[in-house]
């Protein structure tokens, strides 16, 4: 393990923080936090903690003494001052005088102590280094510590590395009790240099940031090099599993693991990983002996154990069933579990009983989440304990915790409190829109952006040439009138999403000219855009929802043009009247299969397509002023992108409403359907 420690870099921290008017120590101890945050081989995604311990003079000749600790679930990598809550240290170390403290007292003496209660919750590990007398602490999850720290002889292999210069900790759930027992620990030999929690992680501590930091890398170097030192090979085959694809897999994986609720399902995100190493995992050796997490701050993002599936004995025709039966035999094997162990919480709601990390044999991983960050989440998650389970079993053998050590992580309230959870409408759901950078699309993404889907847009235009915000979107750049291409990003989304919910076609071209002059070329332009481009991305998304059966909508831009011509438009309203059969004929066919269709029919909006030369035009060839041609509607109002996206958004949760249009005008008669 590399040390990254940088004086340089350490100094531009201080500097930058003291103008601030932060102590040096505060600026230090977030500098290598965010060191040992940044690698995915030390932390994970909110795991691992730090802390400092300042002498604060409040007042003149008064000195109080406090604990600068990491926030609660804070992430390290990024992590900044409002992530580090300030604690009265003098009033926690006197807690360790009592024999016993409930998660509830624990908490609120947490709170209590809290010099500015704005701020994050202290992490559930606080006591603990407020018990311990150095100025620095620092833990971490090290993948490397954790393949030793399972071994079923973990207490003599860690003597063995690392002799007297650490404390041995056996597993004790995080909270008061493992606070008391370190400190208990310390106090049989105050000269260690840092604590080894069996089966759950590693403490160093520090005179300064640079000690702790630097006591951390040794540690897990000696650790590294008794795994390379040690390991036996493990015999693999090379099975390669080619009967499908593992965006098609994506696809059944998310109709088993949705939740059906409502006329809607509670759907997951499912994000697909290659993983090299897959095929050890299917050694004897290992799939008989993966039984719990390699810490137990993982059992809230993944479970203890993952699914494992081996199309190599199965049928092509077979492979949906037998996932099926797979996922069934899972949830059956989790709810038994739940009941068993329901009494160590009585309050204890049970957790969606699905798995959520499945191994393939000969493909790689799955990962599921509510949405998804949370997906990539329980990937990462996911990688690191397949790999830390892989080292363990070639240095030896692996040793967990126990089922009910085990479900009492897993229903910790104060372990659960880092899982940020929202009731959004649309969390879970996956919206592609085409034509997402024009102005139109972009409103549409905003709002179901806010709504909690997923947004991916597609535009043949590459996003750099974008200037408005696309935090927190996809893109892709996409001919729509390509198949073949939309074909291969439709096969991307679902290896990085699962799947498909809501397609917004939307993009289009607008011709403005009069009949005489519509020859072949230009007509064929518009129907390629207008019309062809609406129904391959339908046929392809179609493909896909039969697969997911979880309803599905799909929602075209038809545009007022299909049912009210305007002079001189009749290459634009002919593809998109056209359209509107299309998305009857779909309605007719595709029924059966949960999907909806459904249309906007839009007018005079300020855009990308109704450009301001395009609209003087408009307005020309109605003898109308710019002004009055926008408003030009019974109720005398411009309608703008925003009403339009209301209007997509109303009915992709309308999940009785199929075949319908939504006029978005401000009232014309003319174009009304009935
Ligand atoms: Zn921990």
């Amino acid at each position: 393990m590399r040390n990254k420690w940088d004086d340089k870099e350490a100094n531009k921290l201080i500097s930058f923080y003291t103008k601030k008017g932060i102590n040096k120590d505060l600026a230090l101890r977030i500098y290598s936090t965010r060191l040992l945050g940044k690698d995915p081989n030390i932390v994970l995604h909110g795991g691992g903690n730090t802390s400092v311990k300042i002498d604060l003079k409040i007042k003149k000749n008064v000195i109080q003494k406090i604990l600068y600790v990491k926030g609660s679930g804070m992430d390290m990598s990024n992590i900044d001052i409002n992530g580090f809550p300030a604690l009265e240290l003098e009033n926690l170390q006197k807690l360790q005088k009592r024999k016993k403290m409930n998660d509830f007292e624990m908490t609120n003496y947490l709170k209590k102590y809290m010099l500015e209660t704005s701020f994050p919750n202290a992490s559930v590990e606080t006591l603990l280094h407020a018990f311990l007398p150095f100025k620095f602490i620092d833990h971490s999850h090290s993948n490397a510590v954790l393949s030793l720290i399972n071994q079923p002889n973990n207490y003599k292999i860690c003597r063995k590395i690392f002799g007297d210069s650490v404390g041995i900790v056996p597993y004790v759930m995080p909270g008061f009790e493992l606070s008391k027992k370190a400190a208990e620990v310390y106090k049989k030999n105050p000269n260690i240099k840092g604590l080894i929690l069996l089966n759950h992680g590693i403490f160093t501590f520090g005179k300064t940031a640079k000690e702790s930091y630097n006591r951390m890398i040794k540690f897990i170097t000696l650790s590294e090099k008794e795994l390379k030192n040690h390991s036996k090979t493990i015999k693999k085959d090379d099975y390669k599993e080619n009967k499908i694809k593992p965006s098609k897999l994506c696809n059944i994986l998310r109709r088993f693991l949705s939740i059906p609720k409502g006329d809607d399902y509670e759907k997951k995100i499912i994000n697909f990983t290659k993983y090299k190493d897959i095929n050890y995992f299917y050694s004897k050796k290992i799939i008989k002996n993966i039984n719990g997490p390699v810490t137990p701050d993982h059992v809230i993002r993944i479970k203890s154990k993952p699914l494992f599936l081996d199309f190599s004995k199965i049928k092509k025709n077979n492979i949906e069933k037998y996932v099926e039966n797979k996922i069934n035999n899972f949830t059956k094997k989790y709810i038994a579990y739940f009941e068993k162990n329901k009494h160590i919480n009585s309050k204890a709601k049970m957790h969606d009983p699905n798995p959520k990390i499945i191994v393939v044999k000969g493909m790689g991983f799955f990962s599921s989440g509510k949405n998804y960050k949370d997906s990539i989440i329980s990937k990462d998650v996911g990688l690191a304990s397949l790999s830390v389970t892989l080292n363990s079993f070639k240095y030896g053998s692996f040793k967990p915790i126990s089922d009910k050590n085990i479900f009492a992580m897993e229903y910790w309230p104060l372990e659960l409190a880092k899982l940020k959870s929202s009731n959004l409408p649309l969390q879970g759901n996956v919206t592609v829109i085409t034509g997402g950078l024009g102005t139109l699309g972009y409103s549409t993404a905003l709002k179901f952006l806010k709504e909690g889907s997923e947004v991916i847009l597609l535009d043949k235009i590459h996003v750099n040439q974008f200037h408005k915000d696309t935090t927190n979107m996809f893109t892709y750049q996409c001919d729509v009138t390509n198949k073949s291409e939309i074909n291969k990003i439709l096969n991307k989304i679902s290896e990085n999403f699962g799947g498909l919910d809501i397609v917004i076609s939307n993009a289009g071209l607008a011709i403005h000219k009069p009949l005489k002059d519509l020859d072949k070329n230009i007509l064929d332009k518009s129907f390629s855009i207008n019309f062809f481009a609406h129904h391959y991305l339908t046929q392809l998304s179609c493909e896909i929802f039969k697969l997911q059966l979880t309803g599905g909508s799909i929602l075209f831009n038809i545009s007022k043009q299909s049912i009210n011509p305007g002079v001189d438009f009749g290459s634009y309203g002919l593809p998109k009247s056209t359209l509107l059969y299309l998305m009857k004929q779909y309605t007719l066919e595709y029924s059966k299969f949960g999907i909806r269709f459904n249309g906007i029919n839009a007018d005079r909006i300020r855009s990308g397509l109704l450009t301001k030369n395009l609209i003087s035009r408009r307005a020309k060839s109605r003898k109308l002023s710019v002004n009055s041609y926008i408003k030009g509607n019974l109720l005398k109002k411009e309608v703008t992108p925003e009403d339009v996206a209301n209007a997509f958004f109303h009915l992709s949760i309308s999940f009785k409403t199929t075949a319908c249009i939504i006029t978005v005008d401000g009232g014309n008669i003319e174009a009304s359907l009935r």
